[in-house]
């Protein structure tokens, strides 16, 4: 009840799409009853948790934010919310995000755009304009991130305990970073996509937001493991782990990768990318020295294909998206055109009334690179580059590197204002410079020999963003 009256309490935030107030509510009876006889169904049993409107919920609409899918009821769960269900989480609702996915600030769906429960922080209204500025109101308040920044803004705000997002280039740990939240984007592999509305299919895995760690640590505990019904996940069974109280960090070699002095000479400098904040800079040094002061040992290492990654992942993303998409036809799924002289013209109706205009460039863009004249140009050229930058981290982790340390954002949260001046076809894609290339790299398919090379990859990021949380306070928004 405490988390459906906080989530009316902030509806300015737009954090979500769809509130399943009904289904709560008999889910958080039912478990009451379990409790009563002594019988919870699993470590989730009645805590709220919400997931993002991208992922399939049997009964409760899932839209993508998107007029294409909007009034779309799924017969089925994703397997990642069945497992929740099944651990016996009380499903509030269906939060807000860039349409299909595709953006960077959560700026760009249907509903509107998210809104930072930071900006209504006391700290940032001292920092920010006064009253009288006529655009105050509406327009000082700060992007949540994206382009799961509906779930980002629903834990931030204390609605749920733990949500759902989705990460194919940073679109977990990008709003997670900016909400204050800890956000974390699993090995590829490790947990099922099925029921996830696919944006880049060879790069998409189901993201977690929490307020903590050992939130983290518990949700992909449920969620982790083999889908028959995912060819792709790994096949070796996961151990759910409890992170200790404190992580012994001594024994383990932490890798920043190379950074010179000056920031914006070459853009191919890795990591150093153009636009990074002298703020974030300082963070990064001071993540570093707090491993270095718990007895890790910090190196420089390399990675030099990274920068590529951003342009490599224009071609890729597109091309899948370009087939992806084509399933919107108006015939199976959500909206269907009036326009009906002939099944071309429903077809191309449907589909520009259907998604804005992000999606519909990135279909053109992607048929473009797969016409049979470019292909080898571009589709198959991308394919190369995104193997180079995976080799690149295999060598950084065979040489001894347990850990990479890296910032998320190149910069805090901005306002809204600024954020849509820019063009945000480019900006969506630019913003994920420093998230984008672990995406490319898949682990679970490059790492090979490791006896649980998956699970101890995700124990090394948890501990990581133990030390991290040192650096931060948890948010307090109300
Ligand atoms: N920002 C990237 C894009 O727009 C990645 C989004 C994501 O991770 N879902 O494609």
């Amino acid at each position: 009840h405490k988390c459906l009256a906080l989530i009316k309490s902030t509806k300015l935030l737009n954090a979500y799409i769809t509130v399943a107030e009904e289904t709560a509510l008999k889910q958080a009876e039912e478990s009451e009853e379990r409790y009563r006889r002594g019988q919870p169904l699993g470590v989730l049993d009645g805590i709220p948790v919400a997931v993002k409107d991208n992922f399939n919920t049997a009964g409760i609409e899932t839209t993508c934010a998107s007029n294409m899918l909007k009034g779309y009821i799924p017969p089925y769960n994703a397997t990642v919310v069945q497992k929740l269900q099944d651990q016996g989480a009380v499903l509030l609702g269906k939060t807000n995000l860039d349409e299909f996915a595709m953006g960077s600030g959560s700026t760009d769906g249907v509903f509107g755009p998210v809104r930072n429960p930071w900006s209504y922080s006391r700290q940032y209204k001292e920092k920010s304009a006064p009253k009288s500025d006529p655009e105050h109101e509406e327009f000082k308040w700060v992007i949540t991130g994206g382009s799961s920044g509906g779930s980002a803004a629903a834990v931030s705000s204390f609605t749920c305990f733990a949500a759902l997002g989705s990460d194919t280039g940073g679109s977990t740990r990008n709003p997670a970073a900016h909400c204050g939240v800890v956000g974390l984007k699993p090995t590829y592999g490790l947990i099922s996509r099925h029921g996830l509305i696919p944006l880049v299919n060879s790069m998409d895995v189901p993201g977690i937001l929490t307020r903590c760690v050992d939130d983290a640590a518990v949700v992909l505990g449920s969620l982790a493991g083999h889908d028959p019904k995912d060819s792709t996940t790994i096949q070796d069974a996961f151990q759910p782990f409890e992170l200790p109280n404190m992580p012994d960090v001594s024994k383990l070699c932490i890798g920043i990768p190379k950074l010179s002095s000056v920031a914006t000479d070459n853009p191919k400098q890795e990591y150093n990318a153009p636009g990074l904040s002298s703020e974030i800079l300082a963070v990064w040094s001071k993540a570093a020295d707090l491993f270095k002061n718990a007895g890790a040992k910090v190196i420089e290492v390399s990675l030099p294909h990274t920068p590529y990654s951003i342009v490599c992942y224009h071609v890729l993303c597109t091309a899948e998206v370009a087939s992806n998409m084509a399933r919107f036809d108006g015939l199976e799924y959500g909206h269907r055109s009036d326009v009906n002289e002939s099944t071309e013209s429903m077809y191309a109706a449907t589909r520009q009334e259907g998604f804005n205009d992000v999606v519909r460039g990135r279909i053109l863009s992607g048929n473009y690179f797969l016409l049979k004249q470019n292909y080898e140009d571009y589709f198959v050229k991308a394919q190369k580059v995104r193997r180079l930058i995976a080799n690149d981290f295999v060598k950084v982790f065979r040489s001894g590197v347990d850990i990479l340390l890296t910032p998320t954002t190149l910069s805090d949260a901005v306002p809204y204002i600024e954020f849509i001046k820019e063009d945000n076809r480019t900006r969506s894609t630019q913003d994920d410079i420093l998230t984008q290339a672990a995406n490319m790299a898949v682990f679970s398919q490059l790492i090979t020999g490791g006896e649980d090379t998956a699970q101890s990859c995700v124990r090394f990021i948890a501990s990581l963003v133990c030390i991290l949380l040192e650096l931060s306070e948890i948010p307090c928004w109300q």
